[in-house]
C-alpha cells in the first residue's frame, strides 16, 4: 500500500534503523521503545493484521516467526528471554495498520499482558 508508514519503512522511503532484513520479512528498531531492546518485524508486502493474514502463505506466516527468533539471536536475548507482541485491531491498541510483531527484552517484564 503506497501512504502506508511501515511499508514505506520497508521500501527504504522512510530511514529505520534495521536489525535484519530477508527476502519476506523486515526488522527495525521501534522509534519509542518500551524496552531495551524493542524491535518490529513486518512482512515486506502489505498485510494489515492477523486477521488479514489467515489466508497468507505458511511460508510468509511461518517466516515472520523465525525472523522475530532471528532478531532475539542478534540481539541477545537468547539466554534472557525476550517477549513477543502483535496487537490487532482496535480493542488490542493496534496504531499502525500493518501487520508487525514486537520482538522486547532486556530486561524483566511484568507478569500482567493485558
Ligand atoms: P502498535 O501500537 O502495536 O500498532 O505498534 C506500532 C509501533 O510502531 C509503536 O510501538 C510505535 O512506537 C512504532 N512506530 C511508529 N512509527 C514508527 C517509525 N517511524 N519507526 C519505528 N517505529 C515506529
Amino acid at each position: 500500500m503506497n501512504d502506508c508508514l511501515f511499508c514505506k519503512i520497508a521500501r527504504g522511503e522512510i530511514p529505520s534503523k534495521a536489525v535484519y532484513e530477508d527476502e519476506l520479512t523486515f526488522a527495525f528498531r521501534d522509534i519509542a521503545p518500551q524496552t531495551p531492546t524493542h524491535v518490529l518485524v513486518i512482512p515486506k508486502r502489505h498485510i494489515a493484521n492477523w486477521y488479514e493474514a489467515r489466508g497468507e502463505e505458511d511460508a510468509l506466516l511461518a517466516g515472520m516467526m523465525r525472523a522475530a527468533a532471528k532478531v532475539a539471536e542478534l540481539e541477545g536475548l537468547t539466554e534472557s528471554g525476550f517477549r513477543v507482541v502483535s496487537n490487532t485491531g482496535a480493542d488490542a491498541r493496534q496504531t499502525v495498520q500493518h501487520l508487525h510483531m514486537h520482538v522486547m527484552g532486556g530486561c524483566e517484564m511484568t507478569e500482567k499482558m493485558g
